[in-house]
Protein backbone atom coordinates (compact mmCIF):
# COMPACT_ATOMS: atom_id res chain seq x y z
CA UNK A 1 0.00 0.00 0.00
CA UNK A 2 2.68 2.01 1.24
CA UNK A 3 4.66 1.59 -2.71
CA UNK A 4 1.82 2.87 -4.16
CA UNK A 5 1.48 5.74 -2.79
CA UNK A 6 5.16 6.85 -2.43
CA UNK A 7 6.71 4.93 -5.40
CA UNK A 8 9.69 2.93 -4.64
CA UNK A 9 11.95 4.99 -3.87
CA UNK A 10 10.74 7.83 -1.54
CA UNK A 11 8.95 4.36 0.33
CA UNK A 12 12.90 3.63 1.13
CA UNK A 13 13.89 7.21 2.13
CA UNK A 14 10.78 7.53 4.38
CA UNK A 15 11.70 3.94 6.22
CA UNK A 16 15.24 5.35 6.55
CA UNK A 17 13.91 8.02 8.48
CA UNK A 18 11.17 6.85 10.24
CA UNK A 19 11.21 2.87 10.57
CA UNK A 20 12.77 1.36 13.60
CA UNK A 21 16.37 0.83 12.51
CA UNK A 22 19.21 -1.81 14.03
CA UNK A 23 22.14 0.02 15.76
CA UNK A 24 25.33 -1.10 17.28
CA UNK A 25 25.41 0.82 20.35
CA UNK A 26 29.67 1.38 20.83
CA UNK A 27 30.97 2.21 23.71
CA UNK A 28 34.46 4.48 23.17
CA UNK A 29 37.64 3.79 25.44
CA UNK A 30 38.60 -0.07 25.26
CA UNK A 31 35.88 -0.89 22.67
CA UNK A 32 36.83 1.37 19.38
CA UNK A 33 40.01 2.59 20.37
CA UNK A 34 43.05 1.74 22.85
CA UNK A 35 42.33 2.99 26.66
CA UNK A 36 44.40 6.01 27.54
CA UNK A 37 43.47 7.28 31.01
CA UNK A 38 42.21 10.31 30.67
CA UNK A 39 42.72 11.12 26.99
CA UNK A 40 42.38 14.72 25.75
CA UNK A 41 44.69 14.80 23.05
CA UNK A 42 43.16 13.56 19.73
CA UNK A 43 47.19 12.47 18.49
CA UNK A 44 46.48 9.93 20.72
CA UNK A 45 43.58 8.13 19.22
CA UNK A 46 44.26 4.84 18.27
CA UNK A 47 41.51 2.17 16.80
CA UNK A 48 41.62 -1.32 18.08
CA UNK A 49 42.72 -4.28 15.90
CA UNK A 50 39.36 -5.77 14.51
CA UNK A 51 37.33 -2.09 15.05
CA UNK A 52 37.49 -1.40 10.77
CA UNK A 53 37.12 -5.01 9.61
CA UNK A 54 34.08 -5.80 12.16
CA UNK A 55 32.08 -2.70 11.40
CA UNK A 56 32.69 -3.07 7.79
CA UNK A 57 30.67 -6.27 8.71
CA UNK A 58 28.04 -5.24 10.47
CA UNK A 59 27.78 -2.15 8.35
CA UNK A 60 27.26 -4.95 5.54
CA UNK A 61 24.35 -6.44 8.20
CA UNK A 62 22.44 -3.37 7.39
CA UNK A 63 23.36 -1.76 11.20
CA UNK A 64 24.04 1.64 11.86
CA UNK A 65 26.36 3.00 14.77
CA UNK A 66 26.07 5.11 17.65
CA UNK A 67 28.86 5.97 20.02
CA UNK A 68 27.42 6.24 24.25
CA UNK A 69 30.32 7.19 26.38
CA UNK A 70 31.34 8.02 30.17
CA UNK A 71 33.90 11.07 30.04
CA UNK A 72 34.28 11.82 33.66
CA UNK A 73 37.11 13.81 33.24
CA UNK A 74 35.29 16.97 32.48
CA UNK A 75 32.88 16.48 35.79
CA UNK A 76 36.27 15.69 37.43
CA UNK A 77 37.95 19.62 35.51
CA UNK A 78 40.80 17.32 34.11
CA UNK A 79 39.84 17.76 30.20
CA UNK A 80 37.19 20.71 28.73
CA UNK A 81 34.08 19.80 26.57
CA UNK A 82 35.73 20.77 23.79
CA UNK A 83 38.85 18.64 24.26
CA UNK A 84 36.91 15.62 24.83
CA UNK A 85 34.69 16.63 21.18
CA UNK A 86 37.84 16.98 19.13
CA UNK A 87 38.82 13.16 20.81
CA UNK A 88 35.77 11.96 19.41
CA UNK A 89 35.98 14.01 16.06
CA UNK A 90 39.07 12.44 15.61
CA UNK A 91 37.23 8.66 16.33
CA UNK A 92 34.97 9.83 13.61
CA UNK A 93 37.20 10.88 11.38
CA UNK A 94 39.52 7.72 11.20
CA UNK A 95 36.11 5.72 11.19
CA UNK A 96 34.52 7.55 7.87
CA UNK A 97 38.04 7.55 6.25
CA UNK A 98 37.17 3.56 6.27
CA UNK A 99 33.55 4.08 5.21
CA UNK A 100 31.90 4.15 8.81
CA UNK A 101 29.87 6.85 9.89
CA UNK A 102 28.53 7.12 13.25
CA UNK A 103 25.29 8.50 13.96
CA UNK A 104 26.15 10.06 17.14
CA UNK A 105 28.47 10.42 19.97
CA UNK A 106 26.30 10.87 23.18
CA UNK A 107 28.77 11.98 26.27
CA UNK A 108 27.75 11.23 29.95
CA UNK A 109 30.42 14.23 31.31
CA UNK A 110 29.37 14.00 35.05
CA UNK A 111 31.26 12.28 37.77
CA UNK A 112 30.46 9.08 39.49
CA UNK A 113 29.86 11.72 42.76
CA UNK A 114 27.59 13.66 40.74
CA UNK A 115 25.03 11.04 40.84
CA UNK A 116 23.79 11.79 37.26
CA UNK A 117 21.32 10.24 35.01
CA UNK A 118 23.30 9.91 31.86
CA UNK A 119 26.55 7.54 33.25
CA UNK A 120 26.13 4.56 32.03
CA UNK A 121 24.98 2.00 33.44
CA UNK A 122 21.86 4.38 33.67
CA UNK A 123 20.00 4.08 30.56
CA UNK A 124 19.48 8.23 29.84
CA UNK A 125 21.51 8.29 26.77
CA UNK A 126 20.32 5.19 25.34
CA UNK A 127 16.85 6.48 26.04
CA UNK A 128 17.46 9.50 24.04
CA UNK A 129 19.22 7.59 21.40
CA UNK A 130 15.92 5.17 21.06
CA UNK A 131 13.61 8.02 21.01
CA UNK A 132 15.73 10.08 18.32
CA UNK A 133 17.11 7.85 16.10
CA UNK A 134 14.24 4.95 16.24
CA UNK A 135 16.33 2.32 17.18
CA UNK A 136 14.84 -1.04 16.67
CA UNK A 137 15.81 -3.17 20.01
CA UNK A 138 15.05 -6.31 18.87
CA UNK A 139 17.55 -6.01 16.11
CA UNK A 140 19.93 -3.99 18.00
CA UNK A 141 23.21 -4.65 20.14
CA UNK A 142 25.61 -2.94 22.88
CA UNK A 143 29.26 -3.13 22.57
CA UNK A 144 31.48 -2.64 25.32
CA UNK A 145 34.28 -3.45 27.77
CA UNK A 146 33.27 -2.99 30.96
CA UNK A 147 30.63 -4.48 33.21
CA UNK A 148 28.55 -0.98 33.07
CA UNK A 149 28.44 -1.14 29.65
CA UNK A 150 26.39 -4.43 29.63
CA UNK A 151 24.57 -3.38 32.23
CA UNK A 152 23.58 -0.38 30.07
CA UNK A 153 22.40 -2.66 27.50
CA UNK A 154 20.24 -4.71 29.33
CA UNK A 155 18.57 -1.85 30.57
CA UNK A 156 17.52 -0.64 27.39
CA UNK A 157 16.52 -4.05 26.96
CA UNK A 158 19.21 -4.76 24.04
CA UNK A 159 21.56 -7.82 24.01
CA UNK A 160 25.35 -6.76 24.99
CA UNK A 161 29.06 -8.14 24.13
CA UNK A 162 31.59 -8.14 26.49
CA UNK A 163 35.04 -7.20 24.58
CA UNK A 164 37.47 -7.76 26.51
CA UNK A 165 41.31 -9.72 26.34
CA UNK A 166 40.06 -12.10 29.50
CA UNK A 167 37.28 -14.65 28.82
CA UNK A 168 34.98 -12.80 32.23
CA UNK A 169 33.18 -16.50 32.98
CA UNK A 170 31.42 -13.91 35.93
CA UNK A 171 30.20 -11.58 33.04
CA UNK A 172 26.62 -10.61 32.33
CA UNK A 173 27.25 -10.30 28.77
CA UNK A 174 25.07 -12.09 26.23
CA UNK A 175 28.84 -12.87 24.67
CA UNK A 176 32.25 -12.73 25.65
CA UNK A 177 34.69 -12.52 22.69
CA UNK A 178 38.74 -10.44 22.19
CA UNK A 179 37.58 -8.30 19.22
CA UNK A 180 34.92 -6.41 17.35
CA UNK A 181 34.89 -8.56 14.52
CA UNK A 182 34.24 -11.74 16.80
CA UNK A 183 31.50 -9.77 18.12
CA UNK A 184 30.41 -9.03 14.38
CA UNK A 185 30.66 -13.10 13.95
CA UNK A 186 28.76 -13.66 16.74
CA UNK A 187 25.68 -11.10 16.00
CA UNK A 188 25.24 -12.29 12.45
CA UNK A 189 24.38 -16.06 14.15
CA UNK A 190 22.25 -14.07 16.65
CA UNK A 191 20.26 -13.14 13.75
CA UNK A 192 19.10 -15.88 11.87
CA UNK A 193 18.69 -17.55 15.02
CA UNK A 194 15.58 -15.04 15.45
ZN1 LIG B 1 25.97 12.04 33.29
Amino acid sequence: MLEKLMGEDSLSTFKERFLPSPFILLDRDGTLIKHIHYLHDPKRVELLPGVITGLQYLFNLGFNFGVITNQSLIGRGIATNEEVNSVNAEVSRLLLHEGISLAFTFVCPHAPSDGCSCRKPAPALGLKAIHDFGIDLSRSFMLGDQPSDIAFGHAIACKAVLLSDKLNSTSNADYNCKTLLDAAHWIETELSRS
